[in-house]
Formats: structure tokens, C-alpha cells, sequence
């Protein structure tokens, strides 16, 4: 049966257009090498990022959104986003408009690839990092504002024990974290673990200063856990009392804490949830420890809906922009994890399987290559078709 889908991709700025070039070459050849043509994607280019504003005037516009709507579906390049002033992050803003609740990043060493770890075989850890709140919300008031100065007369004036030390040169952001947004990113990586047969989920926060907010989403984690899967896993508290052969372990580490396992103890975590801002740092590390944020994917889902935006979880990478020497895997890797949510599994796996043969090969991009004779990115793109 013919099977033709509409996929809807933005292609970002920086070096953005290079890996995309690359990355939806690759996507087509394995389609359709791997349906003998009978399944096909129709791409519908989506405007976000400077490309909008020099086309639009918004960076985000309207039709963006209801194009991605109305598809469930998109695939996107890194966007730029200005520091300390402009327009807030439209990464930020489509996973909130969309409500793209949990950031998925499987990372698991791939054999070749350059690390400075003694044993990099040891990572293999998927990231789900909450989306939609945290320090995220977009709740921030400027030095000397009148908000600024109404929230610390609250402060005064509570139970609170916070101190200020500059009240009169101090901006002020809101920390935002509920038990629903909470628990849904923790039943899905659950859900996750349970679906790949994982050991283990690790609730990382930074609950012993955070006591209502952090201390919030891993006591509500142990308890959704609990409540909700309770033939399907333990704790630590547990463990005597239950047959753990196939539970998943619940276990909790304090940020820091965490991010000295991912260098000395990475074996201990199969599947990882947190709270949006330390999502963000822990992935970042965790990819540097096997290649770099160059070639890991990830996925912004909403578990309930479907809907889903693949991409690269790297930046737009001005340094390097307009020279071709991205390294193009995140945004491909990205795009095999798309093909998985839709079912393509066989197109998926071609990919997969192609790239990993080229890593190992030692055919790969600067920053990965142990050598001096590294290819461009379109070099890259070209041989990963040739080994499709
Ligand atoms: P970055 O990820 O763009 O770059 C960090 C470093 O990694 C740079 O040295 C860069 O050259 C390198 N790098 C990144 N991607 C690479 C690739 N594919 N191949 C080889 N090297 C690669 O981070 P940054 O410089 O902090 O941010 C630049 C811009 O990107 C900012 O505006 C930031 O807000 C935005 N950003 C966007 C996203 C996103 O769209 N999801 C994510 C992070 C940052």
C-alpha cells in the first residue's frame, strides 16, 4: 500500500540550512530505498527564526503554527535566539504554544566516535527534560521595576526565609514547576522504560535547596510511581520486599550530585527525568562525554496528542555558519527518531545503521574526526548515500 505523508520543516538559522540540505537528502533516499517508492514525504517548508522576520516581520508567525497543527508532525533547524534583549526564544515558544510537554534525548555512545572518556561505552541514557515550565515560563521582571520591588515587600513580609542581599539591583525570575507538568514528564519516561525494557529512571532535581519546586517533582515523582506503576517498579526502599527481575528502579540524585555520575558512574542511569533548566545542562553533558552536541537528536512530544517536533539539539552555531563543516548527525539522528514515531521503522533503520558504519569507518566531520582529513558536511551527506 502506498503510503505518502506531509511533514512540515523549518530550516533554522545558522548553519541550519547546510544540515538540513543534507539531512532531508538523506531522509528521501532512505524512504525510498526502502519502500521501492511507494511511500513518499511531501515537505512543506514552515517560516521561524530570521528566515521569518526578513519574510514576514515575526519570527514566529501564525501560519507556522497552525501548519504544524494542523500535521501533528514538524522537523526543524537550530534557531537563533538574542541574548539580554529581542524576542523570546521561538524554540521555547513552540514547545509552549504546542505544548510539547517532554524533551526526548536518547544518547548512547556510537563505536568510532572520539570521546575524551576513558569508557564512553558506559553512557547510554536518554534525557526526558520537562518543556513547558521551570525557569522558562518567561516570568522575568527588570532591576528596579515596580514588580521587582512588590515581590520582595511578598517576600518581606512572608514566612519565607529568602534573602536579598542588593534588593535595589536585583531582576527577578520565577521559578515555575506544578505536580501535573511534573508527573506527566515522569509517566512518560516510565512509560519509556517500560516500552524499551530499561533498568532504571532517575528523578535528578535539586530538591535539597528547592525544597517546594525541585523537592516538588521528585516527591511527586516517587509517588506517581507508586500510585501508578506499582507491579511495574521499586526503590531502593523497596527492593528486599519485591522481585525487582522485571521492575524498573525509581531513584533520585541531587543535580550536582548527578553530573559527577555522568562522568564516574553513567552505567547507574538508563533513562533520566528532570526539570526544564537542568534538562538543558544535563544533555548538553552527557553528549559531550560521546561526540558532542554535533550528532545528538532529540524530539519535543506531547505524549497525549502525538504531536511532535524533531530537532537538532544543538544551536544555530554562528562560529561555524555558511562554511560547510557541520557536522549534520543531530538533525539526521533527529530525523530517524522521526521516522520511528511514524512508523517507518525500516527507512529509520537504514539511516541508523548507514551513519554508524560511516563513523566507524572514520568518514565523518571535524568535529569528530581524529585525523586531519575530515569531510565537509556535504562530503558527509554525500557518503552516507552512497552506504544507504
Ligand atoms: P551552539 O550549539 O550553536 O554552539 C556551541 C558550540 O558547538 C559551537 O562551538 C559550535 O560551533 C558547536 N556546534 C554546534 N552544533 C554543531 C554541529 N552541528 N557541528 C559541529 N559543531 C557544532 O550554541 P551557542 O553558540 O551557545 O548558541 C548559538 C545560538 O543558538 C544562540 O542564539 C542560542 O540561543 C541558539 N540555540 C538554539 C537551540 C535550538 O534551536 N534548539 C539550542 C541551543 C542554542
Amino acid at each position: 500500500m502506498n503510503q505518502n505523508i506531509t511533514i512540515p520543516f523549518i530550516e533554522g538559522d545558522g548553519i541550519g540550512p547546510e544540515i538540513w540540505a543534507v539531512t532531508k537528502q538523506i531522509i528521501d533516499k532512505a524512504v525510498a530505498v526502502s519502500y521501492e517508492g511507494k511511500n513518499k514525504i511531501e515537505w512543506v517548508e514552515i517560516l521561524a527564526g530570521m528566515n521569518a522576520i526578513e519574510k514576514t516581520g515575526l519570527p514566529l508567525p501564525d501560519e507556522t503554527i497552525a501548519e504544524i497543527k494542523k500535521h501533528k508532525i514538524a522537523i526543524k533547524g537550530p534557531l537563533t535566539t538574542p541574548v539580554g534583549e529581542g524576542f523570546k526564544s521561538i524554540n521555547v515558544q513552540l514547545r509552549q504554544i504546542l505544548d510539547l510537554y517532554a524533551c526526548v534525548r536518547p544518547m548512547g555512545y556510537i563505536k568510532g566516535v572520539k570521546s575524551e572518556l576513558k569508557h564512553p561505552e558506559k553512557i547510554n541514557m536518554t534525557v526526558f527534560r520537562e518543556n513547558t515550565e521551570d525557569l522558562y515560563g518567561g516570568i522575568e521582571f527588570k532591576m528596579n521595576s515596580k514588580e521587582v520591588h512588590e515581590i520582595l515587600d511578598i517576600v518581606k513580609n512572608s514566612n519565607s526565609k529568602g534573602y536579598v542581599h542588593f534588593p535595589d539591583t536585583t531582576a527577578i525570575a520565577l521559578k515555575i514547576v506544578s505536580k501535573q507538568a511534573s508527573e506527566r514528564l515522569i509517566r512518560s519516561a516510565i512509560n519509556y522504560a517500560i516500552a524499551h525494557k530499561l533498568p532504571s529512571v532517575t528523578i535528578v532535581h535539586k530538591g535539597n535547596i528547592l525544597k517546594f519546586t525541585e523537592g516538588g517533582f521528585r516527591n511527586w515523582g516517587y509517588a506517581l510511581a507508586k500510585e501508578e506503576f506499582p507491579d511495574q517498579t521499586y526503590t531502593w526502599d523497596t527492593k528486599d520486599s519485591v522481585d525487582t527481575s522485571n521492575r524498573i528502579l525509581i531513584q533520585d540524585r541531587i543535580a550536582d550530585a548527578f553530573f559527577q555520575d555522568i562522568i564516574l558512574n553513567p552505567q547507574k542511569h538508563a533513562v533520566v527525568a528532570s526539570t526544564n533548566l537542568n534538562g538543558d545542562y544535563i544533555s548538553d553533558a552527557i553528549a559531550g562525554c560521546i561526540g558532542g552536541i554535533g550528532i545528538s537528536p532529540g524530539a519535543n512530544i506531547n505524549y497525549k496528542t502525538g504531536m511532535a517536533i524533531f530537532e537538532a539539539t544543538h544551536g544555530s552555531a554562528p562560529d561555524i555558519a555558511g562554511k560547510d563543516i557541520a557536522n549534520p548527525l543531530s538533525l539526521i539522528f533527529s530525523g530517524v527518531m522521526m521516522l520511528h514515531h511514524i512508523g517507518w521503522t525500516a527507512a529509520a533503520n537504514l539511516i541508523d545503521a548507514a551513519a554508524k558504519q560511516l563513523i566507524l569507518k572514520g568518514k565523518v566531520t571535524g568535529d569528530l574526526s581524529i585525523t586531519k582529513a575530515a569531510l565537509s558536511c556535504s562530503e558527509f551527506g554525500k557518503a552516507l548515500i552512497e552506504e544507504m
